[in-house]
């Protein structure tokens, strides 16, 4: 016969612990199916992306419009290798290949509104990877250039702007360390590989009252990440959280 202390002691648990597996199964991402119309899969993707604007960029603290619209926009999962769609909205980085990875989602949002990005900025990026942190900034402003040091990953970084419909960003194969002084000065750089100082030709190109954000440390620890801002000759520089990057690294050394 069941009794109460019966219920209490086994049925209880049991209960209790289908009910936490009725709720934490679900929001396993592999519990999303590839398959039905492109459309149905655009709105799917469209919710994990939601999801990751809310738990990931908003309640940590990033509220700015344009980058908060921006991380709403961006079919992230068309910048991750295919094998990794399903984890592209996750709260993580995820490998794109050579030793690389795309940075966990906060990472870029808190980046991106570092600079105060406005319509209209010109802007430029150290490490296209992926592509994007490019397509990030891409939906807030027309001007944007990025550099990779990596012939295939550059050329990678460029077809996933170009598949997206990010058609303005310029993309160039070449040591990021030399900026891009033709099309100098920049209103704000965003440098995503962890350099070991600061380089003087980013700073150079930086426009007067620009911003610069890079993570300045040894490469394979813990870095900092920087706020650089450029006053006449002085150039003001501020510590603003621990981070870990992929290394900075240079050609003709
Ligand atoms: N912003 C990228 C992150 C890629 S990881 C994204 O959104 O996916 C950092 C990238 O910086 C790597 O692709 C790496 O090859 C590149 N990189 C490292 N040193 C560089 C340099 N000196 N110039 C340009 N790119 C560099």
């Amino acid at each position: 016969m069941l009794t109460d202390s019966y219920f209490s002691s086994i049925l209880l648990p049991v209960f209790i612990l289908l009910l936490i597996l009725l709720f934490t199964v679900p929001a396993v991402p592999p519990a999303f199916a590839e398959t039905g119309s492109d459309d149905e899969e655009d709105q799917r993707y469209q919710r994990l992306r939601e999801q990751m604007v809310n738990r990931q960029i908003i309640a940590r603290g990033v509220e700015d419009r344009p980058t908060v619209n921006a991380m709403r926009s961006v079919p992230r999962h068309k910048f991750v290798q295919s094998g990794e769609r399903r984890r592209a909205y996750m709260d993580s980085p995820l490998p794109i290949g050579y030793g690389q990875t795309i940075s966990q989602p906060f990472i870029v949002a808190y980046m991106t509104q570092l600079i105060n990005p406005e319509p209209g900025m010109k802007v430029l990026e150290i490490g296209t990877g992926s592509g994007y942190q490019a397509a990030v900034l891409a939906e807030i402003t027309d001007q944007v250039f990025t550099i990779e040091i990596v012939e295939e990953l550059g050329e990678w970084g460029r077809q996933n702007l170009r598949n997206a419909g990010y058609d303005k960003v310029q993309v160039k194969r070449a040591d990021g360390y030399y900026g891009w002084e033709e099309h100098a000065p920049f209103d704000a750089i965003v440098v995503t590989a962890a350099a070991d100082h600061i380089p003087p030709p980013l700073v150079e190109q930086l426009r007067d009252g620009g911003l610069m954000v890079i993570p300045v440390g040894s490469p394979f620890r813990t870095q900092n990440l920087m706020l650089v801002e450029k006053r006449g000759e002085d150039i003001r520089t501020r510590n603003l959280m621990p981070v870990r990057f992929v290394p900075f690294t240079r050609e003709d050394e």
